[in-house]
């Protein structure tokens, strides 16, 4: 059979297991190209599913429903990583999932993840188990203080993870979660945090989107801004990090590599994303192939696009909290022209919820980062 001969080409039904924004700019991406999508989640009228040509509504565990829901596309890919095993076995036994069940295992529990990654030879900052108040405290000896505790499991956006600096703070933050399974890692003093999102197609073919930095803020991403200003050693280290992390886990589709740039120089993989990723946004409107479209591409079997950069580009979360005092003023954010508006139609503002973005275009990195903060800060400046 030729290469060819596998695609499932435009026309066919995509599966997208989850709902929110990432579905939706993938949903967006996909029905430009002709695909049909249908999405599965347990909410309706969710972001994905307000684009999607068929919203699902079913609970992650309903195995039937997950099976029906196959059964009904060419190929399920996701865009929510807490799916249990056998909700994926469930949908594979029906159509391929890609990614697969095993790097959905992997990455959906921290100390799987962070196993994975040392046991490959593959940097990351120490770290240790922590089952008990016992290994807590013997862990903390281990990697020093400060350090910081983290949900082994459904961790996102820094819900269930606290830094501390002693034992007792320590203690105090393993009750907090109840005693559940958790990571301790050594905190990083680093100098800039950056991700390289990339993806893998089944052919083995390998396509980057380059290194984009972040800046979180209170554990959210809050900016990101592409191209990176890394010298060119540490962005070509970054990228072959995010390469040897798609190829070993044999990822078909996109992954993201979230990484420290630790003092001298030094990367630390912090934490892997199968999946498009909101440092990735700024792909939608300033690369040729957004990481949208090239999930798609991956999954179903088309070769990968070009993930040039069109221009520097810079990117700003508009999240809840910017609903504060109603909602905001969105001419004006519009009244920069090299900005670019994407809300995800999210009817309830919550604090910290990931409501939309801004995207800036500009002639260097810096210039982009400063319109986009502008056209943000705009939004809510009486
Ligand atoms: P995570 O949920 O693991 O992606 O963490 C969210 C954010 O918390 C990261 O992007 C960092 O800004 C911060 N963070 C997480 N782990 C560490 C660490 N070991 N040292 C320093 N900062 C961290």
């Amino acid at each position: 059979m030729s290469a060819s001969l596998r695609v499932i080409p435009p026309g066919s039904a995509v599966g997208v297991l989850g709902s929110g924004q990432l579905g939706r700019m993938f949903a967006i991406a996909a029905r430009r190209m002709g695909y049909r999508v249908h999405t599965l989640s347990p909410e309706s009228d969710t972001p994905t599913g307000q684009v999607a040509d068929l919203e699902v509504r079913a609970d992650y565990e309903d195995l039937d429903a997950v099976g029906a829901f196959a059964s009904g596309v060419s190929v399920v890919t996701f865009e929510f990583e807490n799916v249990s095993a056998a909700a994926v076995a469930a949908a594979a036994s029906r159509a391929p999932v890609r990614p697969s069940g095993e790097v959905l295992h992997v990455c959906q529990q921290r100390l799987r993840e962070k196993s994975f990654l040392r046991a490959a030879g593959l940097p990351v900052s120490d770290f240790v188990a922590v089952r008990s108040p016992d290994e807590l405290a013997r862990g903390l000896l281990r990697v020093g203080a400060p350090a910081i505790l983290k949900t082994a499991a459904f961790g996102y956006d820094g819900k269930g993870q606290a830094k501390v600096a002693s034992l007792a703070e320590a203690e105090t933050a393993f009750a907090a979660v109840g005693g559940q399974e958790c990571i301790l890692e050594a905190f990083v003093p680093f100098e800039r945090e950056v991700s390289v999102v990339a993806a893998r197609g089944e052919d083995g073919a390998f396509a980057h989107f380059g290194v984009i930095e972040n800046v979180h803020a209170r554990h959210i991403l809050d900016v990101s801004v592409a191209p990176a200003s890394l010298e060119p050693r540490l962005a070509a280290e970054a990228v072959d990090l995010a390469r040897a992390v798609l190829e070993r886990l044999e990822v078909v589709g996109v992954l993201c590599v979230e990484m420290f740039v630790a003092p001298g120089g030094r990367l630390l993989i912090n934490e892997l994303a199968p999946r498009p990723h909101n440092s990735g946004h700024l792909t939608f409107d300033a690369a040729v192939t957004s990481q949208f479209e090239q999930q798609l591409r991956a999954v179903v079997g088309l070769p990968l696009g070009s993930t040039e950069l069109l221009r520097p580009a810079a990117m700003a979360n508009l999240l809840g909290d910017l609903w504060a005092a109603g909602e905001p003023d969105w001419v004006r954010a519009c009244a920069f022209p090299e900005v670019k508006l994407h809300l995800y139609g999210k009817a309830q503002a919550r604090r910290g919820r990931k409501m939309g973005h801004l995207t800036a275009m500009a002639p260097t990195a810096a210039e982009a980062r400063a319109r986009v903060l502008a056209a943000r800060a705009a939004l809510v400046t009486p």
